[in-house]
């Protein structure tokens, strides 16, 4: 099951019992996945994001968390691959299916960064879960079991603090939720995410990245960056269409009904607000509409 829970946890006190002890049971069935990528990269695959798993002689480096139920089976799956303490972990973003183990990971004396958007937009949207410690404005690199783990900031895309892990030896990108494969991107116009900066983040991790590079999605399966560029082109013609959109006088309502991703809906449309066509032109109108 790997649905995007983050709203619903979000408002878990608000739930009726029957639905939180759904959630409670859901959390019990699922099940970890480690998929190796390259060398000594992995991702755990469960439910929420993938976690980015990288081990060595000095010690464990995770990318993202998935949620606080999740941690000992997170962490369970970490033991199958490696014995060595979890040092580090770096957040994608603020997103509670990203970042919901921080806490516990925390405890376990793990040091957590991410971007300084993701600590002061996680207070603005008033999240009970835990943000980064340690939390830095542009980039920062790690040198760590034998090469160097460069993370940088995307244009605001998914939300105002994405950034990609790029493992420059094992020559693999995680890209949070900037980029997935289960359904269009999602930009959370909330949170700070942009559409147009959805494109530019593309562009980067296309710049970024050679013909070999494994990219690791924040939902979904490994990627390359033919992949990347089929969807970032995508992304073109669905701009061209809604500014089309937007000089013919359409409302946003009328640019929703239009077709306008007739070919790609049945490869991408998630069937759900998140990943959703509709999400995706109300963003893209929203930055274009001006
Ligand atoms: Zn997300």
């Amino acid at each position: 099951m790997r649905i995007d829970l983050q709203s619903i946890i979000r408002s878990a006190a608000l739930l009726p019992l029957t639905l939180g002890a759904a959630l409670a049971q859901d959390f019990d069935s699922v099940e970890m996945k480690v998929h190796p990528v390259s060398g000594n990269v992995s991702y755990i695959e469960g439910m929420g994001g993938n976690i980015g798993l990288f081990t060595g002689e000095d010690g464990v480096f995770l990318i993202d968390d998935q949620y606080a139920p999740l941690t000992d089976k997170i962490t369970a799956a970490v033991r199958t691959v490696s014995d060595g303490p979890v040092r580090f972990l770096v957040n994608t973003h603020m997103h509670p299916d990203h970042t919901g183990g921080n806490e516990n990971f925390g405890k376990m004396g793990t040091m957590i960064f991410g971007h300084d958007n993701v600590r002061s937009q996680m207070a603005v949207a008033d999240y009970k879960e835990e943000p980064p410690l340690v939390t830095f404005s542009d980039d920062m690199s790690f040198h760590i079991n034998g090469e160097t783990v460069h993370v940088f900031k995307t244009p605001s895309a998914h939300t105002n603090g994405d950034v990609y892990v790029h493992f420059t030896g094992s020559n693999v990108i995680h890209t949070g939720d900037v980029y997935r494969t289960t359904s269009y991107p999602y930009v959370d116009v909330a949170n700070g995410g942009s559409f147009l900066g959805t494109i530019k983040a593309y562009d980067l991790l296309i710049e970024v990245s050679d013909a070999e590079t494994k990219i690791v999605p924040g939902h979904g399966v490994t990627s390359n960056v033919a992949d990347v560029r089929a969807f970032r082109d995508m992304m073109l013609v669905i701009r061209d269409r809604v500014a089309s959109a937007i000089r013919d006088g359409m409302s946003l309502e009328q640019a929703q009904g239009a077709g306008l991703t007739a070919e790609y809906d049945e490869r991408w449309e998630s069937g759900r607000r998140i990943g959703s066509a509709a999400a995706l032109i109300e963003a893209a109108y929203a930055d274009m509409a001006d």
